[in-house]
């Protein structure tokens, strides 16, 4: 049995005639003598506007309701797209994440699939029924409804192709993975291969063209992703394992995180056991910290700044509160107004000197860096976001993007 797994996002399935032209696409794929298992999202930006209305509510709602309210819009799209194939004299099941057994674990609104019941899929694809699956969600060891953070239906996807051992297929409102967000510079090129590794990095660091646990999930069973346009007929790109050609450029890609808010804390007692006390207590929230940058001790104090995602803020708060209260000597500060910079590429493993050709571009256009980090294949910048556009411009320019 020759399986696909293909994903359509949000505004692939936006409004009727593009659920239409969706079900078109699914039956050509179909009549090439494959098995079709089908992802959705929610329509258009329906994700959105039902959190809109839970925030009109309150401005803490509880988690476990926001993922109920938020796992409906998936509801909504692919009963229509089942809807849609039987106009079109196709058999098909649309299925929400509970249904077909896909087991989550974690904390509300960025659960993790833990496990998915491949039996239910394999039955209905065996009565020749087009299998269409809710992305985004699936049930949590207490029953309850749970969501895999915001794009997670690529992560779906990629954990039902993963266990169904089968092909898997991306299909977006861009012709495929580009060197950076071609909204931000459209002269950004077009991907061909991308290994799991860099596209991991960028996904991570802001790229929101994929779901940073598809790609994990894509490496770990080896199924290499194909990301196209579900418009377009051109050629897409392929994420997969790197190969010694793709190693060739120095920078892949660069991604723009503007979801980002630096925290800085001042006079933090020198003492490993209080820094580790603070980080711990994040990390028992679930709360996703990235860059974290460390002063040299002075006076018996060390300066601790570091970045969180600005919906995870309010948490956040909480625990710096509960700190300043047990430490007075602390005090800290809160930076929403910043952008993060990232250039990834596995290039830099064998060759040096990127951080520093970039600190010359920057500090020749004028430009101030607040935090640099960096790990083996990934540089990270926070600049401020008016300097945004300028940065994009002239690393794209140096590093050919
Ligand atoms: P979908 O609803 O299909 O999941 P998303 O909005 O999640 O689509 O992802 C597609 C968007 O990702 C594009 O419209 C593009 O603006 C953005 N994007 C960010 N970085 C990149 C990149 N490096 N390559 C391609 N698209 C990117
Ligand atoms: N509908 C969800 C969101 O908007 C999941 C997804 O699109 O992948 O985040
Ligand atoms: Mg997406």
């Amino acid at each position: 049995m020759n399986i696909v797994v293909q994903k359509y996002g949000g505004s692939s399935v936006g409004s009727i005639e593009r659920i239409q032209n969706v079900a078109r696409r699914i039956i050509a794929k179909k009549n090439q003598n494959n098995k079709m298992v089908v992802v959705l999202s929610a329509m258009g930006d329906n994700t959105d506007d039902l959190l809109k209305m839970a925030y009109q509510i309150s401005d803490k709602p509880p988690k476990r309701e926001i993922d109920m309210l938020i796992s409906t819009g998936e509801q909504v799209s692919i009963s229509l797209l089942s809807m849609a194939l039987d106009a079109m004299g196709h058999k098909a099941i649309s299925l929400t994440g509970p249904q077909v057994g896909i087991k989550t674990t974690g904390h509300h609104t960025k659960s993790r699939i833990m496990d998915i019941d491949d039996a239910i899929i394999r039955k209905y694809l065996k009565e020749d029924k087009i299998v269409i699956v809710a992305g985004f969600q699936g049930i949590n060891e207490k029953s309850d409804i749970t969501t895999l953070g915001r794009g997670g239906s690529d992560t779906t996807a990629a954990a039902i192709a993963g266990k169904l051992q089968c092909k898997c297929e991306i299909y977006t409102d861009v012709d495929g993975i580009y060197s950076l967000d071609p909204r931000l510079y459209p002269n950004a090129r077009k991907l061909d291969f991308i290994s799991y590794e860099e596209m991991l990095e960028m996904a991570s660091l802001g790229a929101g063209v994929m779901h940073s646990r598809a790609i994990e999930i894509g490496q770990k069973y080896n199924i290499p992703i194909y990301v196209a346009s579900s418009i377009n007929d051109v050629p897409g790109t392929i994420i997969k394992e790197s190969e010694k050609n793709m190693e060739s450029a120095l920078i892949t890609g660069l991604a723009i995180d503007n979801n980002d808010a630096m925290i800085t804390l001042n006079h933090v007692p020198y003492s490993i056991n209080v820094t580790a006390e603070f980080f711990d207590n994040l990390a028992k929230k679930d709360i996703n910290i990235d860059m974290i940058s460390q002063t040299s001790p002075q006076d018996n104090g060390v300066n601790i700044s570091f970045t969180v995602p600005k919906n995870e803020l309010s948490d956040a708060k909480e625990i710096l509160v509960y700190m300043t209260k047990k430490y007075p000597d602390i005090s800290y500060e809160i930076k929403e107004d910043i952008c993060k910079l990232s250039v990834v590429g596995i290039g830099m493993r064998s060759q040096s000197g990127v951080a520093a050709k970039i600190f010359v571009l920057l500090a020749k256009a004028g430009i101030q860096v607040e935090m640099v980090t960096t790990s083996e294949i990934k540089i990270s910048y926070v600049i401020k976001p008016a300097d945004q556009k300028k940065a994009v411009e002239v690393i794209a320019v140096e590093f050919e993007l």
